[in-house]
């Protein structure tokens, strides 16, 4: 039988979210809920895969089956598809199966044409409408089309106005609307070569080809990079009778959250503005009036609307974002989903939800992206700092947090300088737009002049966890847009200003910052994550500090203490390039009795912070080119503590330059070379843990030791050797009964393969995967920001490996290392202490491939808490 690829609304519900996308298989959902929705169909995301595998076209059965849905659509509306007397207009709508807001381009008022708009404009007795329709049309059609973005329109509409002498685009009358509308067309003429669509047919294929387009065009792509969402889904296409909020001034148009979204306050939060269509309301054209004055507007309509709201949120058991238009009195719905909302906010409607009685534990702990966590996670102001600052400007608390930074005024700057410059930046625009994307989600916070609270800047830095300050409307830009005016100064690029997206007040300074507590809300929501949760989370710290902001996150041990990272410290480092550049056994335990000392302090203040908790210390791994000198001044100073002339020095320097480091002489292979190191630092180790266990006889503290870049069995018993002899040798001496673990990273592919070998000896696996990720792709990972952009360009990879987790190629080496590992030993220890393990998608593989402990950086530790919940849930 022949696939369907389309649906009437009345045919489908939310369950075929997969095939009908997320807007269409809801608003399937309202239709069954007897909701006035206007009519219309939906072509599925199988059409979308099918029109890229067929070679971006749209094959003859879809296109026979679309035409065969207009006719019932015709049928059921009683109006007709290019009818002068009766036309029927449609709108053309994209929507996936996750939501991407302002991805996707959507079009308005498709149907008309220079005849049917003048008999329109007759029939309706409003030519003002009429017209304001078509130029909205050919704007909205053109832009999709040409992909030129909306400016150049917008400009021409500002320079109609300003002939005109007029502020507000409902001053435009019907004849400046005609007009406007002629410009567009031939400006759509001198761009395509071609005259603007007129017949309603080929207008709608060449709007769902749009729309399929879209699926792939930049934005697009980098939201699903960032989102996870992979790019075979496809989007479906939602063909729906047009219903008119901008017929006069008992119409009109708005959004509405079921909740605050910023704080989730319960109670209906939204904005609208009548005598409009579609966009305006976010686009910032005028500044929308809040949900409650409705009520005074229309009554009835408000009354409806409220009842539908608490109807869909008790029906979806979420907090609801619905679009809605108001044509000539009558209410319409034109869109529900599971709205977008803070971690604050989500926290809270969680919690609520479950009291309230409408979800169980369980569905609350499911119902919010571990991701997210991160927000509540981040700095607060500093009360103090923040006592003594004068705001310069107060805007709405879009999305909250604080943020400092310098200022940027383009997306484009906003990229520059923070990937390329590693600035904190704050990205001031008049309004942002969907191409803004990748620029706002490098900024540390987003102001714009224009814009309510569901602008698309507010929408979108919520949805990121950026804090946003929106609609500051006193801001007034530089002619040459690389300076504002606030508050009686001028700042430009580059100048700090801060932000409070929980008040809206701006600050033309740097405030101090701090972190964030834990409690409330939050602290009871990740009580029942933990109930559900069956792996551990430990924490990748490196000093006694980053422990108890660690354990303060819920961190049960440390997975990965980085002993390199113990001397980044200025004082310290000296110390260890004193040992790095040694050419003597002796010049050597020099140096390594002055990190001694060092590191056995580091090592007693993390066991003292740990208490019973377990603790995996990382021998030595220091990329050489991380450590050795480069400044003239460092090299004089470290020649002259070692006594030696400052031309060996430099040679010595040379001599240990390595093409390429990244596979150089590091890890264990510098104990196979110096096994003094692994000495010294399994004597500090072992002397800090006897020290501490003096004091506290009540830790069960079990130090495990672990050897870095281990790819062979005989190199590891090597280097084990060192570290039970030193560590047997100071623990009969000590008296004290001390037990420690010897294990091994796995990182290197050969060790993954030879698994059950290295598990003779090796009591415990950790999977590195930062360096596995770099050994099986063989790219390094300080270098492949430089080409993966052209992958994920060319669909070749989807994701950074290093961000997530490479679930086929690096996920086969440690499925492969488990299996072989436990198959010597059954009890053997297993965790990931690479950066992945803090990203959801790759804990969920840890879960599965069976691993009892992931470690991540401190401030990761509550997603990772979340995400582990979530994957025994769902895979339970
Ligand atoms: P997005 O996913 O960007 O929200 P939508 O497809 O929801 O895009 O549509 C954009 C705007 O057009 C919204 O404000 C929506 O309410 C409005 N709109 C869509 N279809 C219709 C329609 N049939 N009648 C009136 N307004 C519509
Ligand atoms: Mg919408
Ligand atoms: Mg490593």
């Amino acid at each position: 039988m022949a696939i369907k690829y389309v649906y009437l609304f009345s045919e489908g519900d939310a369950s075929m979210r997969n095939l009908l996308g997320g807007k269409g298989a809801n608003l399937a959902e309202m239709t069954g809920l007897g909701m006035p929705v206007p009519r219309g169909f939906t072509i599925t995301t199988e059409a979308c895969t099918k029109y890229y595998e067929d070679g971006e076209i749209i094959n003859d059965d879809i296109r026979a089956e679309t035409l065969e849905y207009i006719a019932k659509l015709e049928g059921l509306t009683g109006k007709k598809f290019g009818d002068a007397n009766n036309p029927l207009l449609v709108s053309v709508r994209s929507g996936s199966r996750a939501s991407m807001p302002g991805m996707m381009d959507t079009i308005l008022n498709l149907g008309l044409n220079d005849t049917v708009v003048e008999s329109f404009a007759e029939k309706t007795g409003n030519p003002r409408f009429a017209y304001d329709s078509y130029r909205r049309f050919i704007q909205m059609y053109s832009d999709v089309v040409m992909e030129v973005g909306k400016e150049y329109f917008n400009t021409l509409i500002d320079i109609m106005k300003e002939k005109r002498g007029i502020t507000l685009d409902t001053d435009l009358t019907a004849a400046d609307l005609k007009e406007l509308a002629e410009q567009f067309k031939s400006e759509y003429k001198a761009k395509i070569g071609s005259d603007f669509p007129s017949d309603p047919v080929d207008q709608l294929f060449g709007a769902i080809k749009a729309v399929f387009r879209s699926w792939d065009n930049e934005r697009a792509i980098f939201y699903r990079r960032m989102n996870d969402i992979p790019s075979n889904w496809g989007t479906a296409v939602n063909v729906q009778e047009m219903v008119f909020g901008n017929m006069g001034d008992t119409s009109g148009t708005g959004v509405a959250f079921s909740r605050n979204p910023s704080t989730g306050e319960k109670g209906l939060y939204g904005e609208f503005l009548m005598n409009a269509q579609g966009e305006d309301v976010v686009a910032g054209v005028r500044t929308p009036e809040t949900i409650d004055h409705l009520q005074e507007q229309n009554p009835a309509a408000y009354a409806e609307f409220v009842s539908i709201v608490k109807t869909l949120e008790d029906h979806y058991r979420d907090m609801q974002d619905m679009e809605f238009t108001i044509e000539e009195g009558k209410l319409f719905m034109l869109q529900t989903r599971s709205g977008k909302r803070t971690a604050a906010a989500a926290l809270k409607i969680a919690c609520d939800l479950v009291d309230e009685g409408m979800i169980d534990q369980k569905k609350a702990v499911s119902m919010i992206d571990p991701k997210q966590l991160d927000a509540v996670l981040h700095p607060q102001f500093d009360p103090e700092a923040l006592k003594n600052a004068a705001p310069i400007g107060k805007g709405l608390a879009a999305s909250p947090g604080a943020a400092c930074g310098n200022v940027v005024f383009t997306a484009e700057d906003a990229v520059i300088w923070a990937r390329d410059k590693g600035c904190d930046v704050i990205l001031v625009r008049l309004e942002t737009s969907p191409e803004d994307i990748e620029g706002m989600h490098y900024s540390q916070g987003i102001l714009t002049a224009r814009g309510g609270m569901t602008s698309h800047a507010a929408v979108v830095a919520r949805g990121m966890g950026t804090c946003c300050v929106s609609g500051l409307g006193e801001i007034k830009f530089g002619a040459e847009g690389k300076s504002f005016e606030l508050g009686g100064n001028t700042y430009r690029e580059g100048d700090f200003i801060s932000l409070d997206g929980t008040t809206g007040y701006v600050y033309g300074e740097a405030i101090k910052t701090v972190p964030a507590s834990i409690s409330g809300y939050f602290e009871r929501f990740m009580n029942w994550a933990d109930e559900y949760r069956t792996m551990k989370v430990r924490t990748n710290a490196d000093t006694p500090a980053d422990a108890a902001q660690a354990l303060k996150f819920g961190a049960e041990g440390i997975g990965l203490c980085r002993t390199e990272h113990m001397f980044f410290e200025a004082d310290r480092i000296a110390a260890i390039r004193e040992m790095i550049v040694s050419k003597t056994v002796e010049q050597r335990k020099t140096a390594l009795a002055k990190l001694l000392p060092i590191q056995r302090g580091d090592f007693e203040g993390i066991f003292e912070v740990m208490g019973s908790l377990p603790v995996t210390i990382r021998l030595l791994d220091p990329p050489l080119h991380e450590f050795l000198p480069t400044d003239e001044g460092d090299i004089n100073a470290l020649a002259a503590e070692m006594n030696m002339p400052v031309s060996e020095l430099k040679a010595i320097i040379s001599s240990l330059h390595e093409f390429n480091p990244m596979m150089g002489h590091r890890g264990c292979r510098l104990d196979v070379t110096y096994p003094e190191i692994g000495e010294m630092q399994t004597q500090a180790i072992i002397e800090a843990a006897i020290n501490v266990k003096k004091r506290h006889p009540e830790f069960d503290l079990v130090p495990e030791i672990m050897v870095p870049l281990i790819g062979e069995l005989k190199e590891f018993q090597f280097v084990k050797n060192i570290i039970t002899e030193t560590a047997d040798r100071l623990i009969a001496a000590s008296g004290i009964d001390l037990k420690y673990m010897v294990g091994t990273m796995i990182e290197i592919p050969r060790a993954a393969i030879l698994a059950d070998e290295i598990a003779k000896d090796a009591e415990f696996f950790s999977f590195g995967t930062n360096d596995l990720t770099q050994m099986t792709f063989g790219f390094s990972r300080d270098d492949a920001g430089n080409f993966l952009d052209a992958y994920y360009e060319k669909k070749i990879y989807e994701n950074d490996p290093f961000a997530r987790l490479d679930q086929e190629g690096v996920g086969k080496l440690i499925s492969t290392a488990v299996k072989l590992g436990q198959q010597t030993r059954p009890d053997i220890k297993l965790g990931i202490c690479g950066e992945h393990g803090g990203d959801p998608s790759s804990i969920e593989f840890c879960f599965k491939a069976g691993l009892a402990y992931v470690s991540c950086s401190p401030f990761r530790v509550p997603i990772a808490r979340l995400a582990a919940a979530q994957a025994a849930l769902k895979n339970s």
